[in-house]
């Protein structure tokens, strides 16, 4: 059977409708994000590459993850804006004293820079925070995943203070997403700031 992409989670899945309602992967729940889309789809080589990266400290690898998502300027939905503010998925400060590092704030520096002269790009890292410390979402089951990041961030002092530019869209970037449940928490905690057709979300690899 054929492969649709799914318009507003960007997940693969079988069958020829185009209509976001047959995707079983968003049908029945809130995103909260307008649309979310990925680089690539995940295979033993690139999570190889990408846990080197995340547990071995490869930080070189985030460049060129971030480049290859350079792909996504090709997205009209992404290109037809003048201005993204990228905000990176915050890791639980626990988990960056551990990693001493945010592996999707290092990938949103490498894509930033893959920006078409047309279209400016802002780095926010701060925006949200992650308050929760709980288990790594790779290795739950589905149901698990959207039940464990569920009011995960909230908005930082610099959040809750900021004003999007006029025009501006925000995109949430992390390394994976598999359901979306976590780039659809972030989403959720930004909608004080800005209407969740503002809000886009996009990955390196789809889980
Ligand atoms: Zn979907």
């Amino acid at each position: 059977m054929p492969e649709t992409q799914c318009q507003r989670c960007g997940q693969d899945y079988p069958g020829r409708a185009i209509q976001p309602e047959t995707c079983p992967n968003c049908s029945g729940r809130t995103l909260h994000f307008s649309f979310g889309t990925s680089a690539y789809r995940s295979d033993d080589h690139s999570r190889e590459l990408m846990h080197a990266l995340k547990y071995r400290r490869q930080l070189h690898l985030a460049e060129t993850f971030g480049r290859l998502m350079g792909c996504l300027w090709d997205d009209p939905r992404l290109s037809s804006r003048s201005h993204w503010v990228i905000v990176p998925v915050p890791l639980h400060p626990k988990r960056m004293r551990e990693r001493r590092f945010n592996q999707a704030a290092e990938l949103a520096k490498a894509f930033a820079r893959t920006a078409p002269d047309t279209i400016a790009v802002s780095l926010e890292p701060k925006l949200i925070c992650r308050t929760d410390f709980r288990e790594r979402q790779a290795q739950l089951e589905r149901a698990d995943r959207l039940e464990n990041v569920k009011n995960s961030f909230q908005l930082t002092r610099r959040g809750a203070r900021f004003t999007l530019p006029a025009g501006a869209g925000i995109l949430l970037l992390d390394d994976v997403m598999t359901t979306g449940a976590t780039l659809s928490e972030s989403a959720k905690v930004l909608r004080p700031i800005t209407k969740k057709a503002n809000l886009a979300a996009i990955s390196a690899l789809r889980g």
